[in-house]
């Protein structure tokens, strides 16, 4: 495959913290992501998901705690220096441009030269299946297929980790369900690393390898689907994943 991520063995967030104001949004979060891990941060509006995403993309500074990629801390990084791949639920494209501009942007930025640009891209239009659609403009394609520019966009650049949040709640119920099942296989195609946001339990429960269960800015809970269902830490933990009557 030309599109090669960068490997690495794990993320470890130790005790990041992060204020707004008098607000604790997130307090002394632990967590340790594997390579190759599908990981869901799963949780109710405003427990946290958002905050803890950016913090690890870049795009919000942390108040406390560091975060590693292997033995280099990444938290004092710019987000381009950090270079992690972000999808997020408004799709984020350039209007003006086409598919395969908006698919190839980070890699003009980066100054690649156009050969290398060219391959890459053609490789992440055959993985997210939009071949034939690359002289489109965003606003001619399907929420389902602007996704799918915004997935291709994120991995082009070879990112060691993939970032996604809530990318499927602007979609209507049957797109989401085939979108779910494409993220889950470009995810197993590329062997990717991957941390996903949403407040769906399903979602969760059905594309992750494991989920951490965040409430009030707090890790509650953090296990494999079995484990969450097997032994809730918590009785909210089982109210919230529906495994309670
Ligand atoms: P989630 O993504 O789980 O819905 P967020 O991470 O967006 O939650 O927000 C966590 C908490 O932090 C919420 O109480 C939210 O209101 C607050 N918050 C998030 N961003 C900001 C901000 N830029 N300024 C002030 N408060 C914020
Ligand atoms: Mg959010």
């Amino acid at each position: 495959m030309t599109i090669a991520l960068s490997q690495f063995d794990e993320v470890r967030l130790d005790r990041v913290s992060r204020d707004f104001g008098a607000l604790n949004a997130l307090r002394d979060v632990s967590l340790t992501i594997r390579r190759r891990e599908f990981i869901a941060l799963l949780g109710p509006s405003g427990c946290g998901k958002s905050t803890t995403l950016n913090c690890i993309a870049g795009l919000l500074p942390v108040t406390g705690g560091a975060i590693w990629l292997d033995k280099s801390r990444v938290d004092t990084l710019r987000p381009e220096e950090r270079g992690f791949g972000m999808v997020f639920q408004n799709y984020a494209l350039f209007p003006h441009l086409n598919v395969r501009q908006n698919i190839g942007f980070g890699l003009k930025m980066r100054g690649k030269p156009k050969a290398e640009i060219d391959r890459k891209v053609d490789e992440a239009l055959n993985l997210v299946r939009l071949r034939g659609q690359e002289n489109k403009l965003p606003g001619q394609l399907s929420g389902g297929q602007q996704q799918r520019v915004a997935i291709a966009r994120a991995i082009v650049i070879e990112p060691p980790l993939v970032l996604m949040d809530e990318p499927l709640s602007n979609l209507d119920a049957k797109l989401r369900l085939e979108m779910r099942a494409e993220i889950r296989r470009i995810h197993n195609e590329l062997g990717a690393t991957t941390i996903y946001v949403t407040h769906d339990q399903d979602e969760a429960l059905s594309l992750a390898d494991r989920i951490v269960v965040l409430r009030d800015g707090v890790v509650r809970q953090v296990g494999t689907p079995k484990e969450l269902y097997d032994a809730p830490a918590h009785l909210d933990v089982a109210d919230f994943m529906g495994f309670r009557n």
